[in-house]
């Protein structure tokens, strides 16, 4: 498998709510290791395409393959999970009344019931892992702390963790900015400059300053389909593009 491999594509979906289309034809492909930005004024469609890649809205047709031969509308929001596809959305939930690290280890046993994972052992190798993401995600000295205490930044820090201790393929990430510091913004785009190459990342966001700090390729969706495609150079040059966020 080559890096210009896709880990997700999608064809010709679309998706209507009581008549009205949410999604049309929509076309997207993303490599593997890519770091994608998906751009697009309120109401374009941004958060339905995550709702149909996660398996959370079905599309009324057209097709989505995630590595190239799993067909993601025959599986259900939990088999996409297990699949390798983490989401994040943008208001952080964490488990507020347990510590840093009780979340993290929550996460990776990805088990719905918490008393069963407090109770099960990790392995040497799970504890590495979790040790690894508290030291990326600057946690390590609040490991003990109550995640409840925590930071609106640190709280989007543990959640952003608590993905990364499942090792997916592919992350799928809500306005990571919104809230942050701006040594936060800083260090969260630093982050997912490391990230891809080892994960493919998909990142919806507004805020363009932090679009430019992290990606080399941006969609921008306009009324539920793709309007322009490119480097941020080219995309904010592009006249429909213009168009539309200049409203005229
Ligand atoms: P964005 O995330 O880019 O702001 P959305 O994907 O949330 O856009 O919404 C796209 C369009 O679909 C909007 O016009 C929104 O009102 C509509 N929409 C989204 N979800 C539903 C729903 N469950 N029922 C009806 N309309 C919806």
């Amino acid at each position: 498998r080559g890096k210009t491999d896709p880990v997700l594509q999608l064809e010709k979906i679309n998706v209507t709510f009581d008549g009205f289309r949410a999604l049309t034809d929509l076309s997207l492909s993303i490599g593997v290791g890519e770091l994608r930005c998906v751009i697009g004024p309120n109401g374009a469609g941004k958060t339905t395409l995550m709702d149909v890649i996660t398996g959370k809205t079905q599309p009324d047709n057209g097709r989505i393959f995630y590595d190239q031969t799993i067909d993601l509308r025959t599986l259900s929001p939990v088999e996409i999970a297990r699949a390798g596809i983490g989401r994040k959305f943008q208001k952080p939930t964490v488990f507020e009344a347990l510590t840093v690290l009780e979340n993290l280890e929550i996460a990776q046993k990805n088990d719905k019931s918490v008393w069963h994972s407090l109770r099960a052992k990790l392995s040497g190798e799970q504890r590495d892992r979790i040790n690894e993401v508290l030291h990326l995600l600057r946690l390590t000295d609040s490991s003990q702390r109550a995640a409840g205490l925590l930071s609106h930044g640190q709280k989007q820090f543990l959640e952003i963790g608590m993905l990364l201790v499942q090792e997916p393929h592919l992350l799928l990430l809500d306005e990571p900015a919104a809230g942050l510091t701006d040594a936060e913004t800083e260090y969260i785009a630093e982050l997912f400059r490391t990230l891809a190459g080892k994960h493919s990342l998909m990142v919806v966001e507004h805020d363009m300053g932090f679009v430019e700090s992290i990606a080399d390729h941006v969609t921008v969706l306009h009324q539920g389909q793709v309007l322009a495609e490119g480097s941020l150079r080219d995309v904010q040059a592009n006249e429909q593009v213009i168009d539309v966020y200049l409203g005229r």
